[in-house]
């Protein structure tokens, strides 16, 4: 059983104590500097030059500054900048205002997994991450409750770095839930392994390859969307609930039988080495590096995915027909072509 963390196990006043930096304002960094604050730490955010997120930052009445300006006060650097961006802030605007002994938290292990950042001797390294969008991590908070976090420490330089990141934890709710202890490497591999495998990748080709095969057999492209995609949200929330066995309870006998029949031979051995393919790669860095490479240059292999994923039939087809289900909250909806907000 993992090691876990609560309420009990940190001190507040740890952070408490501490001059908080946090660079970035986006999904993960507007909740971590909201909760900070409303946990009585002493916040301010950094933002680029011309940001978009600044006057979001501001209407909370949080103290914004540029980066390097933020950092010149904090005894701690919360690093939520996009990953592929973490290297450069880092080098050209962290770095070179870092006060003697300041730590560095992180949302994700990815650029200290890969050596894209390498942190000072003097400086505590430790994470914070939520398992869970940013923007529930706020109203959980809001309502008393909190998400799980999961918490690493990869340089104690000052002997307190646990103490300092569970007292963290605590101030942005996730301890209010649980914290479950681990390494940089655990969570960086296994992040990456889940969104590429299962979450995303997966499950995104899993949809698609059943919509196709509906479809040039000649069913009706709506009937198979409402098949394949949209009826999966009621699956994955009895899966949350109550895991497999409530999903297998809740479905019918005839979908029960026919999940254990079918699914090993639609998800069979060979998706499992696939797996393991995609896992050492992650491993090794062959995955890290395709993408901050691409990024380096412009992201033009990102783009050309992005572009071709969405002239996939599944979704103008789904655009249609989500205007027709009044629940679906389609205020939003655009060819989502742009990447996230
Ligand atoms: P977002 O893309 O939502 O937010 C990025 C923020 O960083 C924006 O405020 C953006 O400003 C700012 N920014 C971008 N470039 C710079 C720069 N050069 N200098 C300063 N600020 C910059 O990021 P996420 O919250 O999704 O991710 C942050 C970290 O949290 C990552 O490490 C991620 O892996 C991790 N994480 C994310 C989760 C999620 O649910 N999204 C879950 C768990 C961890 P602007 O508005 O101007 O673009
Ligand atoms: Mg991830
Ligand atoms: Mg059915």
């Amino acid at each position: 059983m993992a090691e876990m963390f609560y309420d009990d196990d940190a001190d507040l006043s740890v952070i408490q104590g501490k001059k908080v930096a946090v660079i970035g304002y986006g999904s993960q960094g507007h909740a971590h500097a909201l909760n900070l604050r409303d946990s009585g730490v002493d916040v301010r955010v950094g933002l680029a030059e011309g940001s978009k997120s600044k006057e979001k930052a501001e209407n909370e009445g949080l103290p914004v500054k540029s980066v390097a300006d933020a950092v010149k006060e904090a005894d701690v650097v919360v690093i939520l900048t996009p990953d592929q961006v973490q290297r450069t802030v880092y080098a050209e605007e962290i770095k070179p205002n870092l006060n003697e002994g300041a730590a560095l938290l992180f949302g994700h292990g990815f650029n200290i997994r890969f050596d894209y950042i390498e942190p000072e001797a003097g400086s505590d390294v430790v994470m914070v991450a939520p398992k869970g969008p940013g923007h529930l991590v706020r109203r959980e908070y809001v309502d008393g409750r909190g998400v799980p976090v999961i918490v690493a420490v990869e340089q104690d330089a000052s002997g307190q770095a646990w103490d300092l990141a569970k007292s963290y934890a605590k101030a942005i709710g996730g301890l209010r839930a649980g914290g479950i202890k681990t390494t940089f490497t655990e969570e960086t591999e296994t992040d990456l392994f889940g969104e590429q495998a299962v979450l995303c990748g997966g499950a995104s080709q899993l949809v698609q390859y059943g919509f196709e095969t509906l479809v040039e057999a000649g069913y009706q492209p709506e009937v198979a969307y409402f098949e394949c995609l949209h009826e999966l949200k009621l699956i994955v929330d009895l899966m949350v609930e109550g895991g497999i066995a409530k999903q297998r309870w809740s479905v019918s006998d005839t979908a029960e039988y026919g999940d254990y029949v079918s699914g090993p031979r639609v998800i069979d051995e060979r998706v499992k080495e696939n797996m393991k393919a995609v896992l050492a790669d992650v491993q090794n860095g062959t995955f890290a590096k395709r993408f901050i490479d691409d990024q380096d240059a412009g992201a033009p292999e990102f783009k050309a995915f992005r572009e071709k994923a969405a002239q996939h039939p599944i979704e103008g087809t789904g655009k249609e027909l989500r205007k027709l289900m009044a629940w679906v909250d389609t205020s939003q909806d655009t060819d989502y072509t742009e990447g996230s907000s």
